[in-house]
């Protein structure tokens, strides 16, 4: 055969199978009533001698009004024992009739720790399904990415192994791992990474970004979308590269790499594909010298379409830098997912980020809705409120609740949704953000709770001195690269007893050690969120702040609380204003891979 006829047929392939998946989300949104039931049906059959599900007194019972009479709405928190027995080498019937193959540990978090979320090689298979939804409908919008590479920042994490001697470690670690992504997505043409496996599977952050941006760079006009899976991590990268522009370009200019990289793997895979180009070294050079970057990514990689991020949800603090280094190239948030299931796919990608919605893909998981409403003063929702996906209302706010093929019943997510419209029969939804998260940079979610204690534990260490904060709250800062936590104290200090900079210092680094270990690990293994920051303010800096919320959001003394985070332009101005002086934490928090009390592997 010759290459022309290889290729058209290769086309003809492609088109069909994308033509499949499109009628797929057809079928499967049209018919989601009868979907769901099949769902739970399989679910609850198939599980039918769990422990679980035997002790709410299901005995087998597969219909939908015995299933919600009995099994509880739950939280983690809830399951955790159950879970925490299957962690510790008891048998997976516990909760699942499916051997769990591995936890995958969520950015959630309880009690300090990530949630250990159970994982089936079949649920593994049902998530790679979803993900394989995405640029189909992509096509549609802006078609032949198959044409080009693809230079998405991917990155994998330490793994642990539990008690039981499965492993623990994120989803997208073991997705990128599983043989699946070693052979088989390689051969996708959607998924032509401009970054060759070995730079995405090395552990080392710096390495793995130096490798990642140079070969993306080496690549240039053959790319035509960039990108990570959350914004954070994309804007991290180009920080990186504005850091790093020189070194890169020298590599690029003579075919080396730069010592810092040490991995033989990497090493070899990178010596592959980069060869001396002083041409294409001059041609970065010379877009990085210059004084704005503005627009640098479409400046570099000339043939981009849009920037692959999620940009929903917290990540929407990014959008501002990325619409700055983008040149407002399209932002595409494609999918919303979690560890514990995949949810929702973006049909209309290139829709404004403030108007994303997620069309819920009903086959994924039984879905549910808690009603929620965010006002102040509206008690937690009843679970007995709880709603059938197809029965959810336009405009409303809902906690979202899976049942999912790998050992969680009516399980709350804890993220909350509102509806925003329907494709055929199904609800799509806009994310509206995590509940009770008051700070996030990265995929660390730190709540009012976990902040207050961290900050009681370092107020700890001004008592001797006679000083102690009056008033506290918090800002999550990006306009720093990566970004960080600020918190702004408001102390009582006798006059006599001045406290030396260090012991504000040791305050900084006592927060850090106190919060979770997903933020700890963005400190120290990802680098992805910089040093703590506490800013001293002005005696009276929160009583203005008080006047201010009375007089522009309409609560009263009686009413008002101290927020304890503040993003709200004015309140950050405030209190920015009235700073006396501030304290970087002096080194990073400790943190180890795997729960505090297992060994790693
Ligand atoms: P993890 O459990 O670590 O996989 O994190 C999943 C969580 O990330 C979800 O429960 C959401 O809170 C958040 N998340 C995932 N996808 C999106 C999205 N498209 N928009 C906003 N937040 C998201």
């Amino acid at each position: 055969m010759t290459d022309a006829l290889a290729s058209s047929s290769d086309e003809r392939k492609l088109e069909e199978s994308n033509n499949r998946i499109l009628q797929f989300v057809e079928d499967v949104t049209t018919n989601v009533v009868q979907i769901q039931e099949r769902v739970l049906n399989d679910i609850l059959s198939s599980n039918a001698g769990v422990e679980y599900l035997l002790r709410q007194g299901l005995n087998g019972r597969t219909d939908r009004e015995t299933f919600k009479k009995l099994i509880p709405v739950v939280t983690y928190e809830d399951v955790k024992p159950d879970i925490d027995r299957v962690v510790n080498g008891e048998p997976a019937s516990i909760i699942c009739s499916k051997p769990i193959s591995e936890f995958s540990t969520s950015s959630g978090t309880s009690r300090g720790e990530n949630k250990l979320i159970p994982m089936s090689e079949e649920e593994l298979e049902r998530k790679l399904l979803f993900f394989s939804l995405l640029m189909p409908v992509m096509n549609q919008f802006v078609p032949d990415f198959h044409k080009g590479k693809t230079m998405h920042f991917l990155f994998v994490r330490e793994e642990a192994k539990t008690p039981g001697g499965l492993l623990a470690r994120p989803l997208l670690t073991s997705i990128q791992k599983r043989s699946y992504f070693k052979e088989k997505t390689y051969n996708n043409p959607y998924t032509d990474y401009s970054s060759p496996k070995e730079t995405i599977l090395c552990t080392d952050s710096f390495q793995s970004m130096y490798s990642q941006m140079l070969c993306g760079l080496w690549y240039g006009d053959q790319v035509l979308r960039v990108g990570a899976i959350f914004a954070s991590a994309f804007v991290r990268a180009i920080h990186f590269l504005e850091k790093h522009w020189r070194l890169l370009c020298h590599d690029i200019r003579t075919g080396t790499l730069n010592p810092r990289i040490t991995d033989p793997s990497v090493r070899e895979a990178v010596a592959r594909i980069v060869k001396p180009n002083p041409e294409l070294a001059e041609f970065i050079e010379k877009e990085c010298s210059q004084e704005s970057w503005k627009g640098i990514i479409p400046r570099i990689w000339r043939n981009t379409k849009y920037i692959d991020v999620v940009v929903t949800g917290a990540m929407a603090q990014y959008i501002p830098t990325l619409n700055y280094f983008g040149n407002d190239l399209p932002l595409v948030s494609t999918s919303y997912a979690s560890s514990e299931c995949c949810i929702a796919v973006n049909l209309n990608p290139l829709s404004k980020p403030s108007e994303v919605a997620y069309t819920i893909i009903p086959t994924m998981a039984y879905f549910e809705f808690l009603p929620v409403s965010r006002e102040i003063g509206v008690p937690e929702p009843n679970p007995v409120e709880v709603v059938d996906l197809v029965d959810v209302k336009l405009g409303q706010e809902y906690e979202v609740v899976v049942t999912s093929y790998a050992g969680l019943y009516r399980y709350r997510v804890g993220d909350i949704l509102r509806v925003a419209g329907f494709k055929n029969n199904t609800p799509q939804f806009n994310f509206v953000c995590r509940k009770n998260v008051a700070l996030s940079i990265d995929s660390d979610k730190t709540d009012e709770v976990e902040l207050h204690n961290a900050v009681m534990n370092a107020s700890n260490i001004l008592l001797p001195f006679g000083a102690s904060i009056i008033e506290y709250t918090s800002h999550p800062n990006t306009s720093t690269i990566p970004g960080h936590y600020v918190l702004y104290w408001e102390i009582s200090q006798s006059s006599e007893n001045a406290i030396p900079p260090h012991v504000f210092e040791d305050c900084c680094l006592a927060v850090e050690e106190s919060l979770n270990s997903v933020y700890r690990e963005c400190r120290v293994s990802d680098k992805s969120i910089g040093a703590l920051e506490i800013r001293i303010v002005e005696n009276g800096t929160f009583d203005k702040m008080m006047d201010y919320a009375i007089a522009n959001g309409g609560s009263s003394i009686n009413q008002y609380k101290t927020p304890r985070c503040v993003t709200h332009a004015p309140m950050v101005e405030h209190l920015d204003s009235r700073v006396i002086s501030n304290y970087f934490s002096p080194k990073p928090p400790e943190w180890a891979p795997g729960h505090k009390h297992w060994s790693t592997n």
